[in-house]
């Protein structure tokens, strides 16, 4: 420690500051360069610096020396046994002394939002629970009523959560005072630092049992067989999920259970695609049908509906059958069902049939490739003039 820095400076107040202003000065530094907060590689030097300071001049009449004879003062009246420099360290002890203020543990409630949300002694929410129900692509479209039955952790029908055998109540924890935290002082090279753990008596509940109850074995919770009731909204999806409130595990210290997410797995259909309420189906037609025209049944999953194919139908083309697909998730209604025609060519035909065939082209003035080879072929003879 060649040159040491004015302790004002270091701690941004003037000489005439009162406690006050140094305590909240000092308070608003440690923060900003406590080692465990600031990566920064001087945060630690800083940090000493700052403690060192505030150590001097939250105290009457360590402070009272150093204004008169400086670090000299400081260190020759005060510094004993603290080790090169004087206050090296954290001052060599004493650091949660410093000046009526709180130490470490105040600065760690400070950083931790006032310590409350650390508190392990408070209420939780109990885990979420996540469900499967697989569902047929029919079940998807229309819902369905069912009833889930899976294990998950209750409050204890016997001693009502709190653990303990009937008759008895758990007491407040000796060791941590009920708070469920110890605070531990431990020594680094920094010195010592005052660290928070969960209490190793009552495991951060707060609460000794004496009795433990023989149903939870004093963990408030047993393992037990739920059965919920679903009712699967019409129109839903693949992958879509649905969150039951408080189906899920018990909370903690007394909180609310979790809760319990349905997911929904639904199968695909063989006839039908399905994007929302929006229902794809592909018709065949034979092309007799297309060129005629015809009335068909077409499968729906409201069942088959009949449905007029024009004369001079073409392949792809798009009938939409209004209201017959799902039902829209919100609201009242329902999609459509789009039908798209694919025009299936005979195979297999007999001699008969292709006669059939070949005096309907002729008729219509088509003809076979083999046809329009050999007229290819005349057009080509003319062309080089060897008719
Ligand atoms: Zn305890
Ligand atoms: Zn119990």
């Amino acid at each position: 420690m060649a040159t040491k820095r004015d302790y004002y400076e270091v701690l941004g107040v003037d000489r005439g500051a009162s406690d006050d202003e140094i305590k909240k000065a000092y308070r608003k530094l440690s923060k900003q360069y406590h080692p465990d907060v600031n990566q920064e590689s001087d945060a630690e030097e800083k940090f000493k610096e700052i403690s060192e300071a505030y150590e001097v001049l939250s105290d009457p009449q360590k402070r009272a020396a150093y204004d008169q004879y400086g670090h000299a003062g400081a260190d020759a009246n005060y510094g004993g046994g603290a080790g090169a420099g004087g206050f090296g360290g954290f001052g060599g002890g004493g650091f949660s002394d410093a000046g009526g203020f709180g130490g470490f543990e105040d600065i760690f409630e400070s950083f931790f939002g006032g310590g409350r949300s650390a508190d392990p002694t408070a209420p939780r929410q109990g885990d979420d629970l996540q469900y499967s129900i697989n569902l047929t692509f029919e079940e998807g479209v229309f819902g369905k009523d069912t009833e889930i039955s899976y294990k998950r952790n209750e409050v204890c029908h016997t001693c009502g959560g709190n653990g303990a055998k009937p008759g008895t109540q758990p007491e407040t924890c000796q060791k941590c005072k009920g708070s469920g935290v110890l605070n531990v002082e431990r020594q680094t090279p920094l010195g010592r630092v005052m660290t928070r753990q969960t209490c190793d008596v009552c495991h951060g509940t707060g609460k000794e049992i004496k009795e433990v109850c023989e149903t939870c074995q004093g963990t408030g919770h047993e393992k037990r067989t739920h059965n919920v009731s679903v009712s699967v909204p019409a129109g839903v999806e693949d992958g879509q999920q649905m969150r039951l409130a408080n189906q899920g595990e018990a909370g903690i210290n007394g909180g609310p259970y979790g809760d319990l997410y349905v997911v929904f797995r639904v199968a695909e259909s063989d006839i039908f695609d399905r994007d929302g309420s929006e229902i794809y189906y592909e018709l065949p037609l034979n092309f007799v049908q297309a060129a005629l025209g015809d009335e068909v049944d077409v499968p729906t999953v409201h069942g088959n509906v009949k449905l007029k194919i024009p004369a001079g139908t073409q392949t792809s083309t798009k009938f939409r059958m209004r209201g017959k697909g799902a039902p829209r998730l919100r609201g009242n209604s329902t999609g459509d069902q789009q039908v798209t025609v694919k025009i299936i060519t005979p195979k297999n035909l007999d001699d008969e049939q292709k006669e059939a065939l070949r005096n309907f082209a002729e008729l219509t003035g088509q003809k076979t490739q083999e046809q329009q080879s050999e007229g290819f072929f005349d057009r080509m003879k003319d062309a080089f003039g060897k008719k």
